[in-house]
């Protein structure tokens, strides 16, 4: 479904991504894992279209979406839930699941789309009025993943769901990427909790300084003495 070839993105004088090339089968979930500053962001970025890649391609069903721009992006499917939630800390629950779907042609199809998010976050569906910047960080984290389901996409690109919420959080949100996926979403996911991603994952790719070191199946990663030693705290 997705397809990325050596990919060179940068922001002025710096070298983010040195030819990063990947691919996302339909309906898999794909992890991208690696430490802080590894590019990981930069990839899901330059995906979505908020950052120029430098050189190289990105393919989406085999069409060149490299200079699509995020308007495009969203049009063609994709959907990015950015790392830090990215909330409207003073519009209501629904407000901010409506920027979602801003593409959304009538009403009644916002209509269908709140009932299928609130049916999926009940949690959500309580707190609908309530302002967003009132929320915890996991209610905001579930807003945000909503927000990006709003627009009904075919790939969701995830960058660091499970930061700064409490363990059984974390495990609540990767219940529900895994259930995103298993609702036959295709999902990239970004993660620096390592363990849990290479778990939940179809295929991962261990990015370091802007480059792809390695790429296997989740439990291979896992299984592999470099991985563990880095990554996985032996
Ligand atoms: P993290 O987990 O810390 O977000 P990451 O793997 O997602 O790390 P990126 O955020 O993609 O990494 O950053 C890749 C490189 O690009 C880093 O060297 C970073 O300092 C740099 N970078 C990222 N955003 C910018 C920016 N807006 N301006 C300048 N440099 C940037």
């Amino acid at each position: 479904m997705l397809e990325i070839s050596d990919l060179f993105c940068g922001y002025g004088q710096v070298s983010a991504l040195k030819g990063i090339s990947l691919k996302v089968g339909k309906g898999e979930l794909v992890a991208l894992v690696g430490a802080n500053g590894a590019g990981k962001s930069t990839t899901l970025r330059t995906i979505s279209g908020l950052v120029n890649a430098r050189s190289g391609t990105i393919r989406l069903d085999g069409v060149d979406v490299t200079r699509a721009g995020p308007q495009r992006m969203l049009q063609m499917g994709v959907a990015h839930c950015p790392e830090g939630r990215r909330v409207f800390p003073h519009m209501s629950v629904a407000d901010n699941l409506a920027m979602g779907a801003y593409l959304r042609p009538t009403d009644a199809a916002l209509k269908a789309d709140y009932a299928r998010i609130y049916d999926d976050f009940p949690r959500l569906a309580e707190r609908r009025h309530q302002m967003a910047g009132t929320l915890s960080g996991g209610e905001q984290q579930m807003l945000a993943i909503g927000r990006a389901l709003m627009s009904r996409p075919r790939l969701v690109l995830f960058d660091e769901p499970s930061l700064g919420l409490a363990p059984n959080i974390v495990e609540q949100m990767f219940a529900i990427i895994g259930a995103i996926r298993d609702a036959g979403t295709t999902v990239l996911l970004v993660e620096q909790n390592a363990f849990a991603a290479l778990e939940l994952c179809d295929h991962a790719y261990l990015l370091e300084t802007g480059r792809v070191i390695k790429a296997g199946r989740g439990a291979e990663l896992i299984d592999d003495p470099h991985v563990r030693a880095a990554y996985l705290g032996g």
